[in-house]
């Protein structure tokens, strides 16, 4: 049997960042350090914060007045800024830059008098971030039958703005349902669609071929990771998401002789070789071919208030 890595996988740059905010408010500050919603969604990384003293919450309403409150990758509305604001906390903001884009997109848009489309998943934490940034013009599409049924109040002042996590091929059909239905819609040059999640999704493309079976890596709220597993089923292969190592079923290496490993951008790499091991407990001898590491080029400050 034989392994072979995706790459590049895993960690991004906006999840160190944001791990890296939480590590260094606890040291700056001391514990404890609240923190609105996972900070990356992966388990293991908010237990591993919580045993060192971070407290996650949901709201604003549940930190104690003048605290440390950090924000999560994800992002959140201007309205739980403002929740933050009423309780005097020290918010510390591990927003991902390239969502903070999205969201000052969505603002100029709303300004210049536009409804806005959002193309993003119902209840995922970052689209009710961006669209609580103009939460009376937003309108939320996951698929081209939403885009067919959308009632819009001026189909000549729409504009569009998309989840950062999303599968690049299914975001492309409901952006060209849009185009169709609504010609006047401004469209981004391209969709919001980061880097991190566009190079995963590739790599794993690119590995499905000539692959009996793809695990990926990651938490069940992980957008990305779960649009790794639809992206290999799409190529034709098995794919199956696991939190962690003890989640592979023996019975799914029966008959594979090429399995993919791949990781949603919140897994950490640890997660990743433990999976390996197990394979290996599984199929004593296995090969693991692990290609160069791929420099994606992209690293983000701290900050200001831990610069
Ligand atoms: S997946 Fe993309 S948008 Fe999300 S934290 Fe990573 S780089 Fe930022």
């Amino acid at each position: 049997m034989q392994v072979i890595l995706a790459e590049p996988r895993g960690f991004c740059a906006g999840v160190d960042r944001a791990i890296a905010i939480v590590e260094q408010a606890l040291e700056r500050f001391g514990k404890p350090v609240y923190v609105r919603h996972e900070i990356v969604h992966n388990r293991h990384v908010v237990e591993g914060l919580h045993r060192r003293g971070a407290i996650f919450v949901e709201h604003p309403a549940e930190v104690p007045e003048g605290a440390v409150l950090v924000f999560s990758a994800h992002g959140v509305s201007p309205a739980v800024v403002a929740a933050a604001g009423a309780r005097n906390l020290q918010v510390i903001d591990a927003t991902c830059p390239l969502v903070t884009k999205v969201h000052k997109q969505t603002r100029r848009f709303a300004r210049q008098d536009n409804e806005i489309v959002m193309v993003g998943h119902a209840g995922h934490v970052e689209v009710e971030g961006t669209m609580g940034q103009a939460p009376e013009r937003t309108h939320l599409v996951e698929t081209p039958e939403d885009v067919e049924r959308l009632e819009v109040a001026d189909a000549e002042r729409l504009a569009c703005v998309t989840q950062t996590t999303l599968s690049v091929d299914d975001t492309h059909d409901v952006l060209s349902a849009l185009q169709r239905r609504f010609p006047a819609i401004h469209l981004p040059k391209r969709d919001d669609i980061c880097y991190a999640t566009q190079n995963r999704q590739d790599a794993v493309k690119q590995l499905a071929e000539g692959t009996d079976l793809v695990l990926v890596v990651g938490s069940l709220a992980s957008s990305n990771s779960n649009r790794l597993v639809e992206v290999a089923v799409k190529c034709g292969v098995t794919a199956h998401l696991v939190q962690d190592a003890s989640e592979i079923e023996p019975g799914w290496l029966k008959g594979v002789q090429r399995i993919a490993v791949s990781a949603g951008a919140s897994t950490p790499e640890e997660l990743i070789q433990k999976v390996l091991e197990r394979l290996g407990e599984f199929a004593p001898g296995i090969e693991i071919e692990r290609p160069p590491a791929v420099d994606e080029g992209m690293v983000f400050p701290l900050p200001p208030p831990l610069r």
